[in-house]
């Protein structure tokens, strides 16, 4: 077993980044070689500013090349409550700001000519416990009517044709859509290149100070300065990024991808071949990979700490809940282990905007892989003077008291949902 990314492990390395010191001046520094820093440094390009990507790491070192692969429409949690959160009106504009993330990746794929298994798989939202259908059905009326008719409920009867695994019901969300993560944040980045734009990797940025209209950003092989800023660190974000280590909570998540599955055992237990998550609140979601492996992650422990031990441990975990929800998949090899960080926010919504002096995109709470390519897109056009298309525009972000970066309240949570999952 590996214990490495599938998406690290399977992709092409980008291999164009900038070599030398840092330096130059430009236009538009982006902090953070992700999807959220990518997407909007190839739509800053395009544009046809000089734009700089600093990444600490090298590009998609950070969640974009450790996730489940999801791409799913629909809100990461109840659209009654984010109407209840944000009025309807916003609730409606964030969940089509989903829609439209998965738009806007296939079009990128498209126009850069990204070969990275892109497909409109459609998630499964699937029932756990029987008392969870009323639930997803009362979520399911809301947005049906007022936002998505391409969802369905499913019965218990129904799912038998698109999973092997006895839930009990489901919610379809057709929109959603799968991709191999490695392959296409490596084209992405090749992509801003392309464009005109300069990636330096292992370039963590150290300092930011604003003199008059411009911002210096010190790394240990140089300093740039640029006009404008956008912070696109989400969970990785380095603590001299102080304003955003007090809002984002960070929180470990993790995978195991199994050998890959042959034709009978893909029949037994994925025949539908979507993608999945289940309905616990510390809970699963799977998929199958272009090559047929079955990627299953959790968030097995609460840890915000992601290294081979952490990975290790949760690994274990994950294998169990596997094998409890497969029984027939129990013994067979995994071949992957890894984890990552989720950038949660105390209400689990994102947040983009500007604040003092830069623009950020961030707080995308485990579902995020769509939404950080358009709000990457969004955040540009922003900085460009176009359109503003930001569906979190000025929604209030407080500091959450007493929390510096570390989530040392993070246990207590974990026990908070593991009880809610024994009771509901
Ligand atoms: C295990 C796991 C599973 C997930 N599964 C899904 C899923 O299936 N579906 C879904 O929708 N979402 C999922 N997510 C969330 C999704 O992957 C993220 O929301 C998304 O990738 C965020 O992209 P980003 O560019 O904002 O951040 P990242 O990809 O984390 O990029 C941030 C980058 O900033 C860099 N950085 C940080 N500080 C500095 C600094 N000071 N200087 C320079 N660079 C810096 C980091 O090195 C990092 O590369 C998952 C996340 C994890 C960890």
């Amino acid at each position: 077993m590996k214990f490495a990314s599938y998406w690290h492990d399977t992709a092409p390395v980008f291999d164009k980044g900038a070599g030398g010191p840092v330096d130059g001046h430009y236009d538009v520094a982006v902090i953070g070689g992700g999807f959220t820093g990518l997407s909007a440094a190839r739509q800053l390009a395009r544009a046809g500013a000089r734009v700089v990507v600093l990444e600490a790491e090298r590009v998609g070192w950070g969640a974009s090349g450790r996730n489940g692969g999801h791409l799913n429409n629909g809100l990461a949690h109840s659209y009654p409550d984010a109407k209840a959160k944000l009025g309807k009106e916003r609730a409606i504009a964030l969940y089509k700001a989903f829609d439209d993330s998965i738009d806007t990746i296939a079009s990128i794929i498209d126009d850069e000519g990204i070969d990275c298994d892109f497909r409109r798989a459609g998630k499964l939202k699937l029932a756990s416990k029987p008392q969870h259908v009323a639930g997803l059905a009362k979520n399911f009326e809301a947005i049906h009517a007022e936002v998505d008719p391409d969802t369905a409920l499913l019965s218990a009867g129904d799912l038998k044709a698109e999973i092997g695994a006895p839930f009990y019901g489901a919610m379809l969300f057709r929109k959603s859509a799968v991709m191999h993560m490695g392959r296409y944040v490596t084209g992405l980045a090749q992509a801003v290149v392309r464009h005109g734009g300069t990636i330096f990797e292992n370039a963590p940025v150290t300092d930011t100070v604003r003199t008059g209209n411009r911002h210096v950003l010190t790394t240990p092989r140089g300093q740039v300065t640029a006009d404008t800023v956008l912070v696109a660190t989400g969970a990785y974000t380095t603590p001299n990024f102080g304003f955003f280590r007090k809002r984002i909570i960070v929180v470990g998540s993790f995978i195991i991808a199994t050998r890959p599955l042959n034709a009978a055992e893909i029949a037994a237990a994925m025949p539908g071949n979507r993608t999945c998550v289940t309905s616990m609140h510390v809970g699963n979601y799977f998929r199958l990979s272009p090559d047929n492996r079955l990627i299953f992650g959790g968030r097995a422990r609460f840890s915000a700490t992601s290294d081979h031990t952490s990975d290790a441990r949760s690994g274990k975990i994950l294998r169990a809940q596997m094998a409890s929800i497969f029984p027939a998949l129990a013994d067979v090899e995994i071949d992957y282990c890894w984890g990552g960080l989720l950038d949660m926010t105390q209400d689990r919504l994102p947040r983009a905007g500007y604040q003092d002096g830069v623009w950020y995109a961030m707080g995308f709470s485990g579902h995020g892989a769509q939404l950080s390519t358009q709000l990457g897109v969004v955040m540009a056009d922003n900085i460009l003077g176009r359109e503003d298309r930001n569906p979190m525009k000025g929604v209030a972000w407080n500091a959450i008291p007493g929390h510096f970066g570390k989530p040392w309240f993070l246990p207590m949570v974990g026990l908070y949902y593991k009880m809610l999952d024994r009771i509901r």
